[in-house]
């Protein structure tokens, strides 16, 4: 079985200080508590310009990855405010978020340019996490299903030989919402995203598929003991260093 893991977006919330205290507390509570990071690879993705405070936090703890929200599709040059795949892997990223809906809607980033963000990533050796997931109209209207096949398609560039990629799914009508996806439902859609693959990836079987969508303590251990559901992506929740390792336990 795929070792889970459990990845916390931390989105554009906090101070310096905030999150400093916030990694503090992280790392204070599994210092305590070993097994956990054996059990289940930990990620968190915080905002960008708190990377270093982070990354100086961990040092000793090599196992807590780090990752961002988000990269250019460019490889460097004129792009004004951009951050590089390149510059995320220098600053000792591990793993990058791609596609969340938060992007896609706010930033209008379509299926193509999550691609050449894949691609971007994979060039610098960076994990990319591909965010696909319906919205509540979608799911209403019997498309859920098609519409996150068609992203989970357009999302991915051609992959001829092994890079880890991470997919999540993550119904936009979950996100932030208390609302989950039923843990049946997540668990058919994960499964049918892991059939999919096949054509899309070269070690299906290697590529873990998150669920995201307001997980929380009291619902994280239902829906991480499903098939087919190798970790979480979590917001909200991630943002409590007690919340974010209960979940990671039910991992
Ligand atoms: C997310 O935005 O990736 C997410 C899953 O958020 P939340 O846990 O707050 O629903």
């Amino acid at each position: 079985m795929m070792k889970k893991l459990i990845a916390g977006n931390w989105k554009m919330n906090g101070s310096r200080t905030q999150a400093r205290a916030l990694i503090a507390d992280i790392v204070n509570n599994l210092s305590q508590e070993e097994a956990i990071v054996e059990k289940a690879d930990i990620l968190v993705c915080p905002p960008a310009l708190y990377i270093s405070d982070v990354r100086h936090a961990l040092r000793g703890y090599p196992k807590i990855k780090i990752g961002a929200q988000d990269c250019s599709s460019e490889e460097n040059g004129a792009h004004t405010g951009d951050l590089s795949a390149q510059m995320l892997e220098d600053s000792e990223c591990a793993y990058v978020i791609l596609g969340h809906s938060e992007r896609r809607q706010n930033h209008g980033e379509t299926n193509v340019i999550v691609a050449q963000k894949v691609a971007r990533a994979l060039k610098a050796d960076l994990i990319p996490i591909v965010c696909i997931g319906e919205t509540q109209e979608e799911r209403d209207a019997g498309r859920a299903q098609e519409i996150v096949l068609s992203q989970l398609q357009g999302s991915l560039p051609d992959l001829e030989s092994f890079h880890e990629v991470v997919i999540a799914y993550e119904p936009v009508w979950a996100i932030g919402t208390g609302k989950t996806a039923s843990p049946q439902d997540a668990q058919e859609m994960h499964t049918l995203i892991r059939e999919n693959l096949k054509d899309l990836v070269p070690k299906p079987e290697k590529t873990r598929i998150l669920y995201g969508g307001s997980m929380k303590p009291e619902n994280a251990k239902e829906i991480l003991a499903c098939k087919n559901i190798d970790g979480g992506l979590i917001g909200g929740a991630s943002l409590k260093a007690d919340q974010f390792l209960s979940i990671a336990r039910a991992a």
